[in-house]
């Protein structure tokens, strides 16, 4: 709507006088100050770390900090293993799906005479993992796709203030923190050792022969059982010698 200004506007003589009306704004101006400075703080809990003892509603961002909703994606971290190494297999599917390519990769592989039977069960690790947080766009995709549960973003943290780009490149020095996590399905909590299991591959071919599924031909005769040996059975094999 539009605004129509007067050019006669209608004020008393305490209006055209000014003064009256200055003061009038000064004191409420000094009201809001005096209430601010010696009242007691307003709790609210939307805040964390709530400091002072005033009335002022400004956040005093860093010290003081606004709730984030549970679902708030902070900063990235590379999730510790229980020895402290990253759960991080480098398989590289984080850095495939990444939309703004800000992860960059580079893997190494365990030596098949690595002493740590640990890492003997795992193929590769990231020898170099960065991420440019300057470039994320906190989409989260990473986390999605990472099938090791090895990078989160539940730090709840915003990406801090630097003074030049690099300082926004994390490397796995930065991005290994937080509480470690493991699962039942890791293959190093699976095996104790990295040497083939006994019936590697052998199971899915011999389970009828072993009498685990008692399979029965439609003619009512029981399945012939299959023979099994310690003969070495031709599979692919994913794991090293
Ligand atoms: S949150 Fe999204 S943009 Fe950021 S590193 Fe992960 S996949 Fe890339
Ligand atoms: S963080 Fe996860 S998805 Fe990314 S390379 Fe490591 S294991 Fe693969």
């Amino acid at each position: 709507m539009a605004y129509k200004a007067t050019k006669n506007p209608t004020t008393d003589l305490r209006e055209r006088l000014f003064i009256p009306e200055l003061l009038r704004g000064l004191a409420i101006t000094t009201r809001h100050f005096l209430r601010n400075l010696f009242n007691p703080r307003d709790t609210n809990t939307q805040v964390v770390d709530r400091k002072g003892a005033n009335l002022v509603s400004t956040v005093s961002y860093p010290e003081e900090k606004p709730l984030y909703p549970p679902g708030y994606r902070g900063l990235h971290r590379l999730v510790p293993r229980e020895d402290g190494k990253p759960r991080c297999v480098a398989c590289y599917m984080c850095a495939t799906i990444c939309p703004a390519q800000c992860i960059y990769i580079e893997a190494g592989e365990y030596e098949t005479t690595d002493a740590d039977s640990e890492s003997r069960v795992i193929e590769k690790f990231p020898t170099q993992f960065v991420i440019d947080e300057l470039r994320c766009i906190v989409c989260g995709l990473c986390v999605d796709a990472c099938p090791k549960d090895a990078i989160r973003m539940d730090t709840g943290l915003h990406t801090p203030s630097e003074y030049n780009r690099s300082g926004f490149v994390w490397d796995i020095p930065k991005l290994l923190q937080g509480p470690p996590v493991s699962h039942p399905s890791d293959p190093w909590n699976k095996r104790g050792s990295s040497s083939p299991p006994p019936h590697q591959h052998k199971e899915a071919h011999t389970r009828i022969g072993e009498g685990l599924v008692p399979l029965k031909l439609p003619g009512g005769e029981p399945h012939k059982r299959t023979e099994v040996t310690d003969q070495p059975i031709p599979v692919t094999r994913f794991l090293k010698d």
